[in-house]
Formats: C-alpha cells, structure tokens, sequence
C-alpha cells in the first residue's frame, strides 16, 4: 500500500528497526503477495528455485521505508548465506537478490532476512508437483452434432490450463484418456444445446444422461481424482453463470463455442483452469467433511454449499481465474492453499 509504513499495517516490528522492502520478483510475478495475513507470501513449487530483489526503497515511491542498500543481508544465525529451514527450503543471498529453494511440503514457513537496523519475515509456501487426471470425452449430441473441438484443441487448451496453473499451483493437467461419445451410447438424439438445469429441477435435465458415462480413473497416492470433461456444442447456461461449462462429481461439461468454432485456444484453456478450480474446491471440500467426520447430512450440505458457484467465484477481481467470466490468469494466496494443500509449519 503506498505511503503505509509496516507498523501501520499491523506487523510487529522492535522499536527503531526498518522493514526490508521487497522491490520485486526475478521470475514470474504470480504467487507471490504483498498483504495481510503473514505478509510477504511467496509460493516456491518443490525442487524449484525462485528470487526476490530486496531493497533499497523504490524511486517510484511505493515504499517510504528507506534501508541502506550498501549494508550487506544475511540470513538469521547463519554465516555462510544459506541455510535450511527444517529441510523444507533453503535460502541464499545474492547481493540483494534473495534465493528460495522449495524442498518440502509446507505452507508459511518463515525466512528472516537482517540488515543492521532492518529485518524481513518472508512467509514461504512449498507446493509438492501434483498430477490431475483429465479424462476428454468428445461429445455427439446428436446426428451431425458432434463437438467441433478435435484432439489437437484439447492439447492445445490444456498446454495453456497448464501454463496458468503449474507456476502458481504446481499441479499439472495431464490429458488420460480419450473418448467418443455418441447419441447413440448416450440412448437419446439431443438438441444442438445441452440443457442442464445446475438446481437439477427441470425433468429434461441431459447432465445426467451425460455423466454417466465419466470413467474413473483411481487416484494414486497423493494424486487428485480424475475431471471428466464432457466437450459439448453448447450448454444453456440459464443466466446463472458465465462459465461456458459446469462442473460437478468429478464431471465438467464443456462448450466448444469457446474453443472449436472460435478456435480461442486461449480462452478455452482459461475456462478448463477456471473448471478446475471448481473441481479443486469439491475436493477441497469432501477433505474437509473427512476430515472434520462430517455425517452423511452435514456432508452432503457442505459439498452442495461447495457447488454453488456464488462461493468460490471472484467478483472484485476479473484478472482472477475463478472470476465470474472465467477471465483471468491469476489465483490468489488462498486458492493456491485450497487447490494444492500443505501442513502449516510448525
Ligand atoms: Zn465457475
């Protein structure tokens, strides 16, 4: 925040000593945020190595707190500039480029950089290398009404998913299986749009008749169950959302007006991110009922509070990958915690 001083924001700092500021990333500049709770937060995905430039106070005038540049950093009861805390990272100083090293599982772990007079709490989150199983049905709805989107779509949308979501989650999309569905395994000619009705009250609801047909695919240990995404021609979307696809049990339909017909690789690899998210948080949320030993009731409640779309979309932010128009590139410090758990440090 320009102009606020970092006692102003609420950190606890001894009286006369300075907070580093952090100028900015030398890599990407997603996963990484500057704001309360336990502020500085950065994401380092596991074996990976990312850095962030330390002070001097920006000319720019974003930060008032001015730290002598010519000082050297060094890190907490350490002499040789590199350290391992608890073996979930390690971090060296460069001159004033600080380096982190994700080896574990962790979220929050805090680094403390000094300079005489000045110190810095960075708070480091190491995200293990997730898989998630996409298994593409390629829809015929109907006679002549078969998905647009080809194999090479998919690849292509799921390469740009991947670019959204591995940096800043470190989960990877990996295309499984492949599949044909036709009217005739669907056992019904279907219009040219899907109607699905998300509160399940309309009678001719086609999600079902669909969605039956999801193949399962057994998570391996630690791996997330597989999204079975259902490429479709088009959905009636009833209003209630922007997302050109619904997401539930595991199961997405996807339109490929987005992808096919337009051939908006971009924007369909925004979508299949966004669909994912939302299959993320459903899993979220059944950890949450096991873990919590919620009973059948209280867990239906909780996953059902999980599917409606008003909960996990990002209204005042359209840059955000669960904004409600599907729009964005970015996640933010919770939904990377949501998506891909770790224990907090301890
Ligand atoms: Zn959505």
């Amino acid at each position: 925040m320009p102009g606020s001083t970092a006692q102003q924001r609420g950190k606890q700092l001894p009286p006369g000593v300075k907070e580093i500021p952090v100028v900015g990333l030398l890599d990407q500049r997603v996963a990484y945020e500057n704001r309360p709770p336990d502020w500085p937060w950065i994401m380092v995905p596991m074996g990976a190595t990312r850095a962030l430039a330390l002070g001097p106070a920006s000319t720019a005038g974003l930060f008032t707190r001015q730290v002598n540049s010519a000082l050297p950093f060094t890190l907490k009861n350490l002499d040789d500039q590199s350290m391992l805390r608890g073996g979930y990272y390690a971090a060296r100083i460069s001159g004033n480029h600080l380096f982190i090293t994700g080896y574990l599982g962790v979220s929050n772990a805090p680094l403390d950089v000094h300079q005489p007079g000045a110190q810095l709490r960075i708070w480091v989150t190491i995200k293990p290398r997730m898989t998630l199983p996409i298994v593409v049905h390629y829809v015929e709805h109907g006679p002549m009404l078969k998905t647009r989107t080809t194999p090479d779509d998919m690849r292509q949308i799921i390469e740009y998913a991947n670019r959204i979501l591995v940096p800043q989650t470190n989960i990877r999309l990996q295309l499984a299986v492949q599949s044909v569905l036709s009217h005739e395994r669907i056992g019904k000619r279907l219009g040219p749009v899907i109607r699905y009705d998300p509160e399940r009250s309309d009678p001719d609801n086609e999600w079902d008749l669909i969605t039956k047909h999801k193949i399962t695919i057994p998570a391996k240990n630690m791996e997330f169950a597989a999204l079975n995404v259902f490429v479709v021609r088009e959905l009636n979307r009833q209003g209630k959302t922007n997302d050109a696809g619904a997401v539930s049990s595991g199961c997405c339909l996807f339109e490929d007006r987005v992808a096919g017909k337009i051939r908006n690789v971009q924007r369909g690899g925004r979508i299949l991110a966004h669909e994912v998210g939302h299959h993320l948080h459903h899993l979220a949320a059944e950890r949450d009922a096991r873990d919590l030993g919620d009973g059948d009731a209280q867990r239906q409640r909780r996953l059902e509070a999980s599917f409606l779309a008003a909960e996990e979309h990002q209204h005042d932010d359209s840059k955000n990958v669960m904004s409600w128009s599907a729009g964005g590139d970015r996640l933010n410090r919770a939904q990377i915690e949501k998506f891909n758990p770790t224990s907090p440090y301890r």
